[in-house]
């Protein structure tokens, strides 16, 4: 339903896209998750065609955006980082504009403008003005207005971005809600609300698809590192290099000076003595042992290493 394929794109000096490409089925929810500066807005820009890619395609059902614009767009609906909001407008006459300009039929527009407003539950504030709502409310609004031409595919960019955490929640069930109906690819550099909303991940770093697969594979895919939390009385600081430089041993780093709390992985298919090591070292040197376990490896991790 969507095809990314080779998009490279240049601001000036900034590389912001090398060779991405990705394919999202009909009717999944896809997260497009990086950290910020990773190209996850250029990218949705190109593909719903504000601009244009130095090389590579998007295709939106079949349709070329750069080629067939017309035919990709009607069956596209976006929500940019910046909602595209007519704050002097009251809210059904906001949703009728942008029925229009999506090219709904005169004979559809005021049933299909007060379905939207009912999914979306925009009904109690269809008289009042855009600008005079809450920026949760705002953010549905601006859902309404990238779906009330019942678009296919569905590109969401950052939409929970800024809200407090009863409105993340309401716009998540919301999304989930128009799953089904519609494909829908969503941008977030916050891990657990891709984990939350969608079935597929795809990782962007530095302009390029690092990673990408379900959350259940991307997941499994953290479980085959290990990773050990350790706690000592004191002086946590000088035994971070000194783990460091035993072999086996990957990426020691401090978590809380305060607590003397610090983390260290093994390598894959390491010898698990190589724990029965440390802790003796941690006794031998004096540092005071406190808590030596395996903790949990999560999905945050392999976010983390990919990114990092
Ligand atoms: P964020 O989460 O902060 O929105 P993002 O993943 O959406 O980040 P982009 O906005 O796509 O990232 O930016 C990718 C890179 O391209 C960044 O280095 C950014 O500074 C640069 N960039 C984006 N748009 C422009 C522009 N119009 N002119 C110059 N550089 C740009």
């Amino acid at each position: 339903m969507i095809e990314v394929s080779g998009l490279t794109k240049r601001f000036g000096s900034v590389q912001a896209l090398s060779d991405v490409s990705f394919k999202v089925e009909r009717g999944q929810i896809v997260g497009f998750l990086g950290a910020n500066g990773a190209g996850k807005t250029t990218t949705m820009d190109i593909m719903c065609g504000c601009i244009g890619a130095d090389s590579g395609s998007a295709k939106i059902a079949g349709y070329d955006i750069m080629e067939q614009p017309l035919e990709a767009k009607k069956r596209l609906g976006y929500l940019p980082d910046i909602a595209p909001l007519h704050t002097e407008m009251r809210v059904a006459d906001y949703i009728t504009f942008a029925a229009r300009l999506h090219k709904v039929p005169n004979s559809q527009l005021v049933k299909q403008v007060d379905e939207t407003l009912d999914r979306l539950s925009l009904g109690d504030v269809r008289h009042r003005l855009v600008g005079n709502l809450s920026k949760g409310y705002r953010q549905r609004v601006a859902l309404a207005q990238a779906i009330v031409h019942n678009p296919d595919v569905l590109v969401l960019d950052e939409p929970t971005e800024g809200l407090d955490p009863n409105q993340i929640l309401h716009i998540r069930e919301l999304i989930k809600s128009l799953a089904g109906q519609h494909t829908i690819i969503l941008s977030s550099h916050i891990l657990s609300e891709v984990q939350n909303t969608c079935d597929r991940i795809i990782i962007i770093h530095n302009g390029t698809v690092v990673q990408q697969g379900s959350v259940e594979e991307l997941a499994s895919q953290a479980q085959s590192g290990r990773v050990y939390r350790l706690r000592v009385a004191r002086n946590v600081d000088q035994l971070l290099p000194v783990l460091g430089a035993i072999g086996q041993i990957v990426a020691p780093r401090l978590v809380d000076k305060v607590s003397g709390e610090l983390e260290f992985g093994l390598v894959k298919g390491a010898d698990e003595h190589v724990v029965d090591e440390v802790s003796k070292l941690v006794v031998n040197g004096g540092y005071g042992l406190r808590e030596l376990a395996l903790r949990a490896h999560s999905l945050e991790d392999v976010f983390f290493q990919l990114t990092h």
